[in-house]
């Protein structure tokens, strides 16, 4: 890929500022109108005010191929003109410069995370704003691994119709996306068989929820979903980086140059599932010694747990149940930080451990951002932060270029976000053309080409 960079403006920031904008390059070749449609939409809705003339000279394109573009996006509503721009108050070119920017509400997609207690929910628009999240908790159905899949379906089909009727314009939603944690089979029909969610076992998720939404669904493995989310709503492109979901379980997802990588079936950035101890518990995936089985939030209240006594644990306020796993690892970040030597050092060593995977991981695919996200990090998020930092000191690329390692700002709803970014993507971005990916979608339509 190439970039180009020029500078662009801003909606209403007059005259005087101006940001450096990196967009993507397009082509001339008469062939590839759908390409440049995607190229020039993608340009104005990261970089929301810029002109005709600054996507030319960002893309590469003639003025005349984006005019006829934008022209055809504003007859189409997903674009609109703002208020003529000038240059030190003068026309440039007799003609006046005129800002544009996507019109947010003219598509929007639902995101939907499953998790073990809840199900999130978000409505997403064009620009990356959030019009409504929900959460839906899911009943505790010990004994009924088969109906908890059947009852979380049915819940997130609630909470998927009440985001839609909440928005106004149900026409303008292209699809829903799914986040769910790993391993996913794209082969055939989209299924699931997320380890760790009860009853969960080649879970055709997508035509069931396509049944009973009536839309489009797209599948996407919850920490890449959450990668891609990261990836929509950032202005800047060109990005490389691994994402790193800390949750009830652990997982990655790798962008590499604004390319989501996705692997051969959909489970590319698994993470978790690196050997960090080769005589290591027993982990969820059947192996031994994963990094999920030593750092997950379980790893590290189990641990916890043999180490000072059950009795001693359930004193320090921890329940030990499989679903308060997340909270009791709340409470060990507390406890740590009030003097708890235990708690500090069991959440120390599955910190190091993350670090030294991410290290692995930048190695291999030589990204320069690491994001972490995902409700593991509460209490124990600048402990992992620094343990990351830490173990990226011996990068291979240090004295290259330097990585950096940030929370995401997406919150605990991040794989929800994602997956609603993902179907947008798919639908509107430029990076859906050409690149092969496996089929994850129940059809999510590309916005048709303007010719
Ligand atoms: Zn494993």
């Amino acid at each position: 890929m190439i970039l180009g960079t020029i500078p662009t403006r801003l909606v209403g920031a007059g005259v005087a500022e101006r940001e450096e904008a990196r967009v993507r390059r397009g082509t001339n070749l008469p062939w590839v109108g759908d390409y440049n449609q995607a190229v020039v939409l993608d340009g104005v809705r990261r970089h929301p005010g810029t002109s005709r003339t600054d996507l030319a000279l960002a893309t590469g394109l003639t003025l005349q191929t984006v005019s006829n573009i934008v022209r055809r996006l504003l007859e189409r509503g997903l674009v609109a003109e703002g208020e003529p721009l000038s240059r030190n108050g003068s026309r440039v070119g007799g003609k006046p410069r005129t800002a544009l920017a996507v019109r947010s509400g003219a598509a929007l997609a639902v995101g939907v995370q499953f998790e073990r207690e809840h199900v999130d929910a978000v409505l997403l628009d064009l620009s990356g704003e959030v019009l409504a999240a929900d959460r839906e908790p899911l009943p505790d159905l010990p004994g009924s691994r088969e109906r908890a899949v059947e009852v979380a379906v049915t819940h997130a089909t609630g909470v998927v119709r009440r985001l839609i009727d909440t928005c106004g314009s149900p026409d303008a939603v292209l699809g829903v996306g799914v986040a769910v944690p790993g391993p996913l089979d794209f082969a055939g029909p989209v299924r699931s068989s997320a380890i760790n969610l009860p009853g969960w076992r080649g879970v055709a998720i997508a035509d069931m929820l396509a049944a009973s939404t009536g839309l489009p669904v797209l599948v996407e493995n919850d920490a890449t979903a959450a990668a891609v989310g990261d990836l929509w709503r950032s202005r800047r492109v060109g990005r490389s980086f691994l994402y790193v979901h800390v949750g009830a379980g652990i997982g990655g997802g790798v962008v590499v140059r604004d390319e989501v990588l996705r692997g051969e079936s959909g489970n590319a950035g698994e993470i978790g599932h690196v050997v960090v101890e080769p005589d290591g518990p027993a982990c969820s995936c059947g192996a031994g010694g994963c990094l999920e089985a030593v750092a997950a939030p379980a790893a590290v209240v189990r641990r916890y747990a043999e180490r000072v006594g059950v009795a001693a644990a359930r004193r320090a306020g921890l329940r030990l149940a499989e679903r308060s796993v997340l909270d009791d690892h709340d409470r060990l970040g507390v406890r740590a930080a009030a003097g708890d030597e235990a708690a500090g050092q069991e959440l120390q060593t599955a910190a190091r451990a993350i670090g030294r995977v991410v290290l692995g991981v930048v190695n291999v695919v030589d990204v320069s951002e690491v994001v972490l996200g995902g409700s593991g990090l509460r209490h124990a998020g600048e402990r992992i932060r620094d343990a990351v930092r830490a173990a990226l000191g011996v990068a291979m690329t240090r004295e290259v270029h330097p990585v950096e390692v940030r929370f995401s700002d997406a919150g605990e709803q991040a794989g929800a976000l994602g997956a609603a970014s993902a179907v947008l993507h798919e639908a509107l971005s430029s990076t859906w053309v050409g690149v092969h990916v496996p089929a994850r979608e129940i059809v999510i339509s590309p916005v048709a080409p303007v010719h």
